[in-house]
């Protein structure tokens, strides 16, 4: 058969694959991968960079030739075929990486060629990460402690599902039919159509109310049945735990207990002290005392304003609504009453100040400037769907850098959000000259009749944000992709670049070139931009602490885990609270038992990545605060030591290279009004 995925060169032939090419496809291609990775591993020779490593991220390259098409269309054109036929790789990928994974031979052949003396920096980053994820996949340890390993490996994968699965059953358990529309009162109009397409869909009569976000949050934030409140808080803040409406039934207490027991275990098995200094092996931050210290010090200088806002909160309840005390289901609602009353500003109102061709073309030129780049758009590229524009980027030598798709805006079968990933990587050895190419997806609203799509200021945001993780990985100079773009880039600093370009459709002067109301291209009012501003910093110190309350109890968790004394989850949330919450949750609240990010998905003593990297965007931007945000050379360093660098050095090293210095908090406080 005619198979154009297995086209190895040139961008992917989009409009020619279809799902019967894909299993065939990867077949193929883990054969040979396969078939390769025998014959290197086999060869009696010493292992070298040419003869090893090169010949390995070449497989790995094909790999990601035909599987990233693949699942990028699975993601923006989905049809039962394609995700059948999807569906039907992912065992044989996940097979075939655990294989990799636990090759002692590989393993010996990377520590070969370790040992050789002529490397430069990116390649001895190359090795130490492979050397390392090896380690991390137990295959260095001895055969008893190997078999425990993967004892422990089997057992955990189970547990964190059972863990997600207890959840989404006692989310789906709970709902509320509503039969007069009063009850609904202060709702959002889509609010109120979702909870009445629920009740459709149930065949019920009147209106729904469920667990699920969309959902919970409109209610929290405008219901003004206040006993209405109090009942969706309590069903939502006891979800499958001993409490509330449905306590016992899909409990999750054993299971994180449990969980994180085996986490604890594999961590000493490893040869680290905890589970924290475990997750901590693979990112950015050096130390647990680092990750606590850094914690403890935003903590300390963000809890009195925090009670401050809260005090201007509770006196706006008491005097513009009469309400005594704020209980935990009030603050989202009063606090969405004292937004409206301070700013006045909502989303729809900017909306014609940001048509999309101007964004876009302006967001081109704010990178043009800042990075010494040209973007260029390039017409007849075979692509997925004709809303979708190709583009390239060159450096002003004129040299090729990166390519990208742009997908803009939402459609059926195309999943929500929006993301940049890749396509291809950078790759040049010997036998491969390859330039990166990624997919830049969005969900704007489509243009209507004559008139192009406008964009919520948020949105903007969002374009800004991926545009960074973008020109992360295109801008990339780095020839091997494990370390190559966002590749090898450590979880707590691979946002930096995308939250740190968002910081230019906040300024003035990149504002006026990326917005333009659509009917007389007029500038944006000095008022609108002045309350846009100040709602930036809305709560700041509130919403900061509460993120802390979260990073610090989770890294502790897992740090303090002491196999005598168990989990101890609420106590120490407990500690946690009274050292950093301004709100205190009724002594009902389980919320340890929905927070699926540490005992379900990736983030176990990793929650505190989402501050380290806001405290390095805030701190990198503050460079260009010092000397204008178009300073060429602040560009060039964020470029040539970060952009261009991707993984293939320590974070902080390339972080030092291009601030001077190690990042400090104090940038973040004062952007978001918190400093004194
Ligand atoms: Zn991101």
């Amino acid at each position: 058969m005619d198979n154009p995925l297995l086209e190895m060169t040139g961008l992917p032939p989009f409009s020619r694959i279809r799902p019967e090419h894909v299993e065939t496809a990867v077949d193929q291609v883990l054969a040979e991968c396969r078939a390769g990775i025998a014959a290197l591993t086999a060869s009696s020779e010493l292992p070298t960079w040419e003869s090893f490593v090169e010949p390995l991220e070449e497989l790995d390259d094909r790999l990601t030739r035909i599987w990233s098409p693949v699942g990028h269309l699975n993601a923006v054109m989905n049809s039962d075929e394609l995700r059948q036929a999807y569906n039907a790789c992912l065992p044989k990928l996940t097979a075939y990486g655990t294989e990799v994974g636990q090759n002692r031979v590989l393993f010996e052949g990377y520590r070969a060629v370790a040992a050789e003396e002529h490397l430069d920096g990116a390649q001895r980053k190359l090795l130490e990460n492979a050397l390392r994820d090896f380690h991390l996949s137990g295959v260095d340890l001895p055969e008893d402690k190997k078999a425990r390993f993967k004892e422990i490996s089997q057992e955990l994968s189970p547990l964190t599902s059972k863990y997600e699965e207890n959840l989404l059953d006692a989310t789906n358990a709970w709902s509320k039919v509503l039969t007069q529309e009063q009850a609904l009162a202060g709702l959002p109009e889509s609010a109120k159509a979702l909870a009445r397409q629920t009740a459709e869909q149930r065949g019920e009569t009147g209106w729904v109310l469920t667990l699920d976000f969309p959902s919970y949050l409109p209610v929290m934030t405008y219901a003004d049945d206040r006993e209405l409140r109090r009942e969706v808080y309590e069903a939502y803040s006891t979800r499958a735990s001993d409490q509330g409406p449905h306590a016992g039934q899909w409990d999750n207490t054993e299971v994180m207990e449990r969980i994180l027991a085996l986490r604890h275990e594999l961590a000493e098995l490893l040869g680290f002290g905890s589970y924290a200094e475990r997750s901590l092996a693979t990112k950015m931050a050096r130390t647990p005392d680092e990750v606590m210290h850094f914690l403890n010090d935003l903590a300390e200088r963000s809890v009195s304003q925090a009670r401050r806002e809260l005090a201007e909160l509770t006196a706006f309840a008491r005097d513009k609504h009469q309400l005594g005390e704020l209980a935990p289901w009030d603050i989202a609602y009063y606090s969405e009453k004292l937004r409206e009353h301070r700013y006045s500003i909502t989303q729809e109102e900017l909306r014609p100040y940001f048509p999309l061709p101007r964004v876009l073309g302006g967001m081109f030129s704010v990178v043009e400037r800042l990075f010494d780049l040209r973007i260029q758009e390039v017409e007849g590229v075979d692509a997925w769907h004709p809303d979708v524009r190709f583009f390239e980027i060159r450096d002003v030598a004129g040299e090729l850098r990166g390519q990208f798709y742009l997908d803009p805006f939402a459609r059926a079968k195309k999943r929500g959000g929006a993301w940049m990933d890749t396509c291809t990587n950078r790759l040049h050895t010997a036998r491969c000259d390859q330039i990166p190419v990624a997919y830049l997806v969005c969900n704007f609203g489509p243009p209507v009749g004559d008139k192009p799509s406008l964009l919520a200021h948020d949105e903007v945001e969002t374009l800004f944000h991926e545009f960074g993780h973008g020109l992360h990985h295109m801008l990339t100079k780095v020839d091997y992709p494990a370390v190559a773009g966002i590749s090898g880039v450590p979880w707590d600093a691979v946002e930096l670049p995308s939250q740190f370009l968002e910081n230019w459709c906040w300024e003035r002067a990149p504002l006026d070139l990326i917005s333009g109301h659509v009917d007389t291209g007029e500038p944006m009012p000095e008022a609108s931009y002045e309350r846009m501003r100040a709602a930036k910093n809305f709560q700041s110190a509130m919403q900061m602490v509460r993120q802390l309350e979260f990073a610090i109890f989770d890294f502790r968790l897992h740090r303090e885990y002491d196999p005598k004394r168990g989990g101890r989850i609420y106590e120490i949330l407990g500690e946690v609270r009274d050292q950093v919450a301004v709100i205190k949750p009724p002594p009902f609240n389980r919320f340890a038992h929905g927070f699926s990010h540490i005992f379900a998905g990736g983030y176990a003593a990793g929650y505190y990545s989402y501050k380290w990297a806001e405290v390095l965007s805030a701190d990198a931007f503050s460079l260009f605060e010092e000397r204008g945000v178009f300073d060429p050379a602040a560009g060039r360093s964020f470029r040539e030591n970060i952009l261009e660098k991707g993984g293939s050095a320590e974070a902080m090293d390339l972080y030092i290279a291009f601030r001077g210095r190690e990042p400090t908090v104090d940038a973040l406080l004062r952007q978001t009004g918190i400093a004194a």
